[in-house]
């Protein structure tokens, strides 16, 4: 009896509390104190969204579908970065078009040391861009290889724990089921792989998105343009992708879901090779269609890939 007495004594405290706005270190009040966390685009939206779990309120600044290499944030995007406990972004140049993501944060009042922004890619060996005016760049694509997902899992898992201690085990938890999930991910991306004869094995897309999981899971790729923020598809460009695909044996194109078909459009004309499927590099799909999870994306890639390369 003495021990209800004291727990509604404490509560009482604690909505008192609460309603002066000093709550901070109150467990009881996490109901109405979800994390509010910001992520750049769809694909970290997801992962961290996975680690997060039901506490916090995870959102994607660049839409759905979208090019996250370039975004002119709305005036909301910037109150929910201002307003954000956590903002995560991908890094390795991904969010550098027009520098918005670095202006948002200036405009958004998060520069200082306290403000948490994390870098989900924080800890990945970059690999660097080859051509034009980026050369020696990092290429941003780095989640395209599951070992790359599962460090942004861990990051994502560290990060949440370093802004919310109270509830680390259900982060770790939440963390530990998603790795093993993207593990076995890995391995059936292997295994598809695998039964890819060694020749067939040409990624060619509109963008060079695809160079950790080339070397990942043992492809070549091409691409048309490097990285969407420069020229893409120029006459010059698609002349030497279409002279690539005319001195090897390419079996089947692939165009990316966020970006403009109509290049690889005229890749495929020029070269009489079919556009086998589109696939997903830079975007989620739409919420409710296959691929709407970054392990979904990644499962039907594969998929996609290894029809087009085989039949
Ligand atoms: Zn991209």
């Amino acid at each position: 009896m003495k021990k209800i007495l004291f727990m509604t004594l404490l509560f009482s405290f604690a909505i008192l509390a609460g309603c002066s706005g000093e709550s901070e270190t109150d467990g009881t009040a996490t109901k109405e104190k979800n994390l509010q966390i910001v992520t750049t685009y769809s694909v970290v939206y997801d992962i961290v969204q996975n680690v997060a779990g039901e506490q916090a309120e995870v959102e994607s600044l660049a839409p759905i579908g979208s090019d996250p290499h370039q975004y002119d944030p709305l005036p909301a995007d910037v109150q929910a970065v201002t307003d954000a406990d956590a903002v995560f972004y991908n890094g390795l140049n991904l969010e550098a078009g027009n520098s918005w993501f670095r202006k948002m944060i200036q405009t958004a009042g998060k520069n200082g040391k306290k403000d948490p922004v994390f870098r989900i890619s924080e800890g990945v060996e970059a690999k660097l861009l080859e051509s034009g005016g980026h050369k020696g760049d990092k290429d941003p694509h780095a989640w395209l290889d599951v070992q790359n997902g599962i460090t942004y899992a861990k990051n994502a898992r560290d990060a949440l724990i370093k802004i919310d201690p109270e509830n680390k085990q259900a982060y770790q938890e939440n963390a530990d089921a998603y790795i093993e999930k993207l593990e076995k991910l890995d391995e059936k991306i292997k295994q598809k792989v695998a039964d890819i004869p060694e020749d067939k094995r040409y990624l060619v897309t509109s963008e060079g998105a695809f160079k950790y999981f080339s070397a990942a899971y043992d492809f070549e790729a091409a691409y048309i343009w490097e990285i969407n923020d420069e020229n893409e598809g120029t006459p010059d460009q698609i002349k030497s992708v279409v002279d690539l695909i005319e001195n090897n044996n390419v079996p089947a194109l692939f165009v990316e879901t966020s970006v403009d078909p109509r290049s690889m459009e005229t890749v495929s004309d020029e070269t009489g090779i079919p556009i086998a499927a589109e696939i997903f590099t830079d975007s989620l799909a739409k919420p409710g269609e296959e691929g709407d999870t970054y392990i979904e994306m990644l499962e039907w890639n594969i998929n996609k890939i290894s029809e087009g390369l085989t039949n």
